[in-house]
């Protein structure tokens, strides 16, 4: 494709919707691919706009006619899948194109397309990421205390996956992670296509590069720690239990 092809997986509840919204506002020309789901809709969602809501029964249809880039369970409860089509029309514009998809499903599109660029969003803790959902579910006015548990029971297993990606962005203050999003995008831009990122194309470059996997195991180790993960194996160390709101 003319443009370029992100992933952003994160664990459920960790902001990278939030973050795809505001990069979409700041940055012109990144399509996002609106996914298939089995799942209901939530709160304010719209069919259409946040997801394409189907059955199970239909989803399967559109699996056995071949229509999706990539599908898989998610929290071993319902479909989610990429259409193809997305893939098609960002291409025909000659825009790059987001996909925010589960660890799984990056995988799909990894060995379909290696030329991918991997983004990974951690939250900076589990405190803030119970924190997260239980507000989000405020917002939309009902909180599932099974819907939540289930989530936050896969975010370790989803993390354990970080070193997939090749960029990586701690969700702490929003308006920096923002920013990093912002620049990993230019700079991708820049390296791949030739494209002029203006005056400020150096400290964008400086950012995008601080944000690189390699360069973010200093920056990671707190982070993975605090999930019960080894900073320096990227495997599970303990068993995370503590249900205490301190955040
Ligand atoms: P995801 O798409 O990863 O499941 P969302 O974008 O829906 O997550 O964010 C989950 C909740 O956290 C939302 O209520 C959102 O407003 C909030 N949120 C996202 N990023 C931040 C941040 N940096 N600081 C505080 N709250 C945040
Ligand atoms: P949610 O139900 O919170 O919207 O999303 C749950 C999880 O499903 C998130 O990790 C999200 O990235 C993932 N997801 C959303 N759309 C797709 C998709 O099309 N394919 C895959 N594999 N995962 C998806």
């Amino acid at each position: 494709m003319a443009g370029i092809l992100f992933i952003i997986s994160a664990p459920s509840g960790s902001g990278k919707s939030t973050l795809v919204n505001e990069l979409r506002k700041q940055v012109s020309g990144v399509d996002f691919a609106v996914s298939w789901t089995t799942r209901a809709p939530r709160g304010s969602e719209e069919n259409g706009r946040e997801y394409h809501f189907t059955t199970r029964e239909e989803f399967e249809r559109m699996i056995e006619a071949g229509l999706f880039l990539e599908y898989a369970e998610v929290f071993g409860k319902d479909l989610y899948g990429t259409p193809r089509q997305a893939l098609d029309d960002a291409l025909a514009a000659g825009h790059d194109l987001m996909l925010d998809i589960d660890v799984q499903g990056a995988a799909q599109v990894r060995a379909k397309m290696p030329e991918a660029v991997g983004i990974f969003v951690l939250p900076p803790n589990p405190n803030v990421l119970r924190t997260r959902l239980r507000n989000r579910s405020r917002a939309e006015g009902v909180v599932h205390e099974d819907e939540l548990f289930r989530r936050l029971g896969q975010a370790r297993n989803e993390i354990e996956n970080y070193r997939q990606y090749g960029y990586i962005l701690v969700n702490d203050v929003l308006d920096r992670a923002v920013a990093q999003l912002e620049a990993i995008v230019l700079a991708e831009r820049f390296y791949r296509n030739g494209e002029v990122i203006a005056y400020r194309s150096r400290r964008v470059l400086e950012v995008a590069a601080a944000c690189l996997q390699a360069n973010s195991q200093e920056r990671l180790k707190p982070v993975l720690e605090a999930f019960g993960i080894d900073g320096d194996s990227g495997q599970q160390k303990l068993p995370f239990g503590d249900d205490s709101d301190d955040d």
